[in-house]
């Protein structure tokens, strides 16, 4: 029941550090079935080249409890199940600690919206999480780490579909998409644009994209009005 995502779920954490986004073990992806009671997510500590479908962690929604799989789940899983239970529109989950966005988290400033390529995937800036009180990271950590993403967009009133990313304040990065191809997708993507931002940033701290170039990009790739690409057969 589990073996098409397992693959997709295997083959979208193998994309991680072919596309440089994750050293060593350091980053995750998982994918929600359709009924939205399991999800399929990455073995803890396992390194990229030696991972086969086989080895993907299948994990009870309601309780987090391992349903098939030999090896433990990753770390992150707490933090996986709350974005699964608070966006139910999110399909896929992608965990990195890549370069550039990373170091806006470290640094906690949000992604500004510079330019195109970023309007194109992110409908404004990409938001930076508040920092986690001691009590949040002594006990629960994982799941408070879910818990302040979730506050982020309802405080900011952000969609999770108009920003299908954030950055976990000191840590990283959290993107997601409709499977688990997607969120790596997008978890490029905020890469790309941090890196190009930070690049930005230091030729022209003023530097500044206007509202109507911001949604004209935005909308013609998303939405109703969309009309970038071949369109849906
Ligand atoms: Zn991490």
């Amino acid at each position: 029941m589990f073996e098409e995502i397992k693959e997709r779920v295997c083959l979208a954490n193998k994309n991680l550090p072919q596309l440089g986004l994750v050293c060593w073990t350091w980053g995750n992806v998982s994918e929600v079935t359709p009924d939205r009671h399991y999800l399929v997510i990455k073995p803890s500590g396992v390194e990229y080249d030696d991972m086969s479908p086989t080895d993907m962690v299948v994990v009870r929604m309601s309780d987090g409890a391992v349903v098939e799989g030999n090896l433990r789940a990753s770390t992150d899983t707490p933090t996986h199940i709350e974005l699964y239970k608070k966006f139910p529109q999110v399909g896929g989950i992608t965990h990195t600690h890549s370069i550039n966005a990373t170091a806006f988290a470290q640094a906690n400033v949000s992604v500004p919206a510079l330019g195109t390529t970023h309007a194109d995937y992110f409908h404004g800036a990409i938001p930076c999480t508040r920092g986690l009180r001691p009590d949040e990271v002594n006990d629960g950590y994982e799941f408070h780490t879910g818990q302040v993403i979730v506050e982020t967009f309802r405080e900011h009133k952000i969609s999770p579909d108009e920003i299908p990313g954030v950055l976990v304040a000191n840590h990283g990065v959290f993107a997601w998409g409709k499977d688990a191809l997607e969120s790596v997708y997008h978890a490029s993507a905020l890469e790309i644009v941090a890196e190009t931002a930070l690049k930005t940033l230091f030729l022209n701290k003023q530097s500044r994209l206007s509202q109507f170039i911001l949604d004209k990009h935005y909308s013609r790739k998303h939405g109703k009005g969309a009309y970038y690409g071949q369109g849906k057969k």
